[in-house]
């Protein structure tokens, strides 16, 4: 048995309410069980957040923003405190990646190398940045003063998926907090105990009690309970179209709170004729889109490619799916994990039927039972040949390890082909020519455009999406403006 394993089955994890700088049970001691996608056991039962809780914790929140113990703090003391959490997640970086591994599926040797060492350089980040951004003296005639100042709005509500557990919470939370706001946290169903190890961290890093706030719980209740609280000033959300819409509700219905959305794409891998590198190019395109198991909002679930070259790129994008290792989450060996839950995994393998009656060729589709894992949720990479941009497989986000193909004859169709979406989230285009690449870089709707490659990104640039894909972005400075409003004081002098 090899020690993850092992570790995972004496592990303990923290499953009450975080509210008010303490761990409780819900007011009505509610609960639900979450899973471990390797096997389909149960981990542990968590506490299930109602309104009552999610009251307490904005209340809680409020508070905290109003007492200036966080809002007000000298900068350089919340700057100190978050570059601690950073520290603190790395020194904690086994039992992190065990619980979101454990929780969501992914391979522990991404949870050790990528996710944590990434969630915990995104709170470092905004730590250091928050001594570094200025605000502005606007230019006021002679006998004025006018400054413009960033203040942050107050309290936070953030409500996140599980493909990405701890990575998207920090998007979230280190700006946030940066900025000087307080936050409440409901973590997805399927992924709550990385964020409950987060809270016991940042307690001990010294954020004060009430700053921030995690209540796991169900979608519609404790998610809804967050959208319509009056006293939430601002929501962030990253999930699907249709709940990410229902806020915009939530938040119309009761205080008109902002609202920022990522809702995931259909994200167009573009390949031309004169693609330089076919080797390389497919092992873009097959990690594009199976990487997490192709649970990953900008996945590059859309090939177009051109008929010059779509014999052989193909063959080769099977080449590496078929290459990669799959299995147990827990194993270090492993490169592809798990589908996140049963329920995710019945949906993508109803996708695979849906491509078949859509005549697509289907290469792959099937669930696949490993030895002693037979009620985990696996899923072998897949690849759909011959897909109608226009039809089902073609539109639909199905946020699996299945890549659809489309063939196009030349640049033009290419991209138009590739903007046919009704998301706009990312896109990438292959091509050796530079103005080919400048212009097709222009002419695609997304948030990301990667030429001659896919899927590198870092905190230092935005992140989110252009149509259906949402609006706000995660990321980058430009993130803090997401946490704050600008203020205007004009002094007169005389
Ligand atoms: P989802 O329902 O949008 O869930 C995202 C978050 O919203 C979770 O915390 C969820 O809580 C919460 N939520 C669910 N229903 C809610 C409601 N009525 N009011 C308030 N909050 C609510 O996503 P999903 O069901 O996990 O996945 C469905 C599909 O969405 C996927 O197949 C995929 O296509 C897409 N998706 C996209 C992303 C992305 O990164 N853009 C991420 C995940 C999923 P619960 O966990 O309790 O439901
Ligand atoms: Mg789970």
């Amino acid at each position: 048995m090899n020690h993850w394993i092992e570790r995972a089955a004496a592990l303990r994890p923290e499953t009450r309410l975080f509210i008010d700088g303490d761990f409780r049970a819900a007011a009505d001691g509610a609960t639900f069980e979450t899973i471990a996608p390797r096997d389909g056991s149960v981990i542990a039962s968590v506490s299930a957040g109602g309104e009552a809780d999610i009251d307490a914790a904005v209340r809680a929140a409020a508070r905290a923003f109003e007492s200036g113990v966080w809002s007000r703090a000298d900068r350089r003391e919340r700057q100190r405190v978050l570059i601690r959490l950073s520290d603190l997640m790395l020194e904690h970086l086994e039992e992190l990646a065990l619980l979101e591994s454990l929780d969501s599926g992914h391979p522990i040797g991404d949870s050790l190398r990528v996710d944590v060492p990434n969630a915990a350089r995104v709170f470092r980040w905004y730590a250091e940045a928050i001594d570094k951004v200025s605000d502005e003296v606007a230019p006021a005639p002679e006998n004025a003063l006018a400054l413009v100042t960033r203040e942050a709005l107050g309290v936070v509500g953030a409500v996140v998926p599980w493909n990405y557990p701890l990575i998207i919470t920090a998007w979230k939370l280190a700006p946030a907090l940066a900025t000087g706001n307080s936050v409440v946290l409901k973590p997805a169903e399927l992924t709550s105990l990385s964020a409950l190890k987060l809270a016991e961290l940042a307690v001990e890093a010294g954020v004060p009690a009430g700053v921030f706030n995690v209540v796991p719980g169900l979608g519609p209740v404790a998610g809804q309970a967050l959208g319509r609280h009056p006293l939430v000033d601002k929501l962030t959300f990253t999930g699907s179209p249709a709940v990410g819409r229902g806020f915009l509700t939530y938040a119309g219905e009761s205080n008109g709170k902002q609202v920022s959305l990522e809702l995931g794409g259909k994200s167009p891998q573009v390949v031309l004729a004169d693609v330089a590198d076919i080797e390389a190019c497919a092992s873009a395109v097959a990690w594009g889109i199976f990487y997490n198991a192709g649970q990953t909002c900008h996945g590059g679930s859309r090939l177009i490619v051109d008929e010059r070259v779509h014999d052989e790129l193909v063959d080769a994008v099977l080449r590496v799916g078929r290459g990669l290792v799959q299995g147990d989450p827990l194993d270090e060996a492993t490169q592809i994990g798990t589908i996140a839950s049963e329920r995710q995994l019945t949906r993508v393998l109803d996708y695979v039927d849906v491509a078949r009656s859509e005549g697509a060729v289907v290469h792959g589709g099937s669930q696949l039972r490993p030895d002693g894992l037979e009620g985990g949720y696996y899923v072998e990479p897949t690849v759909f040949d011959r897909v109608d941009n226009a039809s089902r497989i073609g539109r639909e986000e199905i946020f699996g390890p299945a890549l659809s193909v489309t063939t196009v004859s030349g640049a033009e169709e290419a991209i138009r082909v590739a903007n046919e979406s009704e998301y706009g989230l990312a896109a990438s285009v292959w091509t050796s020519d530079l103005t080919t690449a400048h212009r097709a870089a222009r002419s695609l709707r997304a948030g990301t455009v990667w030429v001659n490659t896919f899927d590198v990104a870092d905190v230092i640039t935005p992140f989110g999406g252009f149509k259906g894909s949402g609006s706000g972005r995660d990321r980058s400075l430009h993130a803090l403006d997401s946490y704050t409003a600008l203020k205007t004081t004009w002094i007169d002098l005389g």
